[in-house]
């Protein structure tokens, strides 16, 4: 077992070096297997070491932590601090912020300026994670080639905001603090499912929405962009697999518009907002979304 995986890994290494000498075809299969394998190897481990590395504490605390720092990022960076989508008080700004941080997605306001740049330039020349330059491109080539985010270009108003900038600064220390927490609770058994586990999954969804979420779906709305809706993706992502409609109307607070698509991070906000925990939540005019369905959706 451990040799062919040895073999595999120095394989799928061979593959990226001679890749323009291999048919496509091959490449990609490889490229794939190599993406998917973490996620087998995860289940794997879960079942192999069930009761002595894994159990309901550790699986809870990777749950829990999956999904509020799954919020923090989906609704947290993406829907409130890039978009506006809605404005919350502070604390439960600061709560959003703290957990998106915990996610290991980097700074917020880094994560933002990318984001923006990527509306801004949607699957055309200028888009950081476009398909368009290949599939593990907008996966995580993106991000390994590690492009400069332009901070002052697209987050100005952000750059302005002493909270945001508070948490743009610690970042690292909302990481440790990730992975803190589930130590505390489960020792090195809580650190590796509720941490790294928890975050290793996280990034994956993350990376999923850039790339497939402009590769695989149905596409409602005529955009300027290749986005998808795709309801696998938005299961795990919180609601923000419904892209296509997301860009459709980038700043609305629910990226579910229909009773089926189902948008968990949409319903966190009607509720905060039922609260008076948030205000000024973004929903489009029901006549403009019908309007640009009957006109413009592909038959
Ligand atoms: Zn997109
Ligand atoms: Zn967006």
């Amino acid at each position: 077992m451990r040799y062919a995986l040895v073999a595999f890994v120095a394989g799928a290494a061979l593959v990226k070096v001679f890749q323009h000498r291999l048919p496509h075809v091959v490449y990609q299969g490889t490229v794939a297997i190599a993406l998917l394998l973490p996620i087998g190897a995860t289940f794997y481990a879960i079942w192999l070491l069930w009761n002595e590395w894994v159990g309901g504490r550790e699986l809870a605390l990777f749950l829990g932590l999956y999904v509020a720092t799954g919020l923090g990022t989906n609704v947290g960076f993406h829907r409130m601090l890039t978009h506006r989508s809605f404005e919350a008080v502070a604390p439960v700004k600061a709560i959003f912020l703290a957990l998106g941080s915990m996610a290991n997605q980097g700074r917020c306001i880094d994560w933002a300026a990318h984001h923006l740049k990527h509306h801004a330039h949607s699957d055309r020349e200028g888009d950081p994670h476009s398909p368009m330059h290949g599939f593990f491109h907008a996966y995580a080539g993106w991000i390994l080639r590690g492009s400069p985010p332009e901070r002052e270009r697209y987050c100005k108003r952000l750059l302005e905001d002493r909270l945001v900038l508070f948490f743009d600064r610690t970042t690292a220390l909302w990481v440790v603090a990730g992975l803190a927490v589930p130590y505390a609770v489960a020792g090195w058994h809580g650190l590796l499912w509720g941490g790294l586990v928890r975050i290793a999954f996280t990034s994956q969804v993350a990376f999923a929405v850039n790339s497939i979420g402009h590769m695989f779906g149905s596409r409602p709305f005529r955009t300027k962009d290749e986005s998808r809706n795709n309801w696998f993706l938005a299961l795990l992502s919180f609601g923000d697999g419904w892209h296509n409609n997301h860009h459709a109307f980038p700043t609305m607070a629910s990226h579910g518009m229909r009773r089926r698509e189902l948008d968990p991070g949409g319903l966190l906000i009607n509720l905060l907002e039922r609260l008076h925990l948030v205000r000024d939540v973004k929903r489009p005019p029901e006549r403009l979304v019908e309007r640009r369905r009957r006109n413009e959706a592909f038959a």
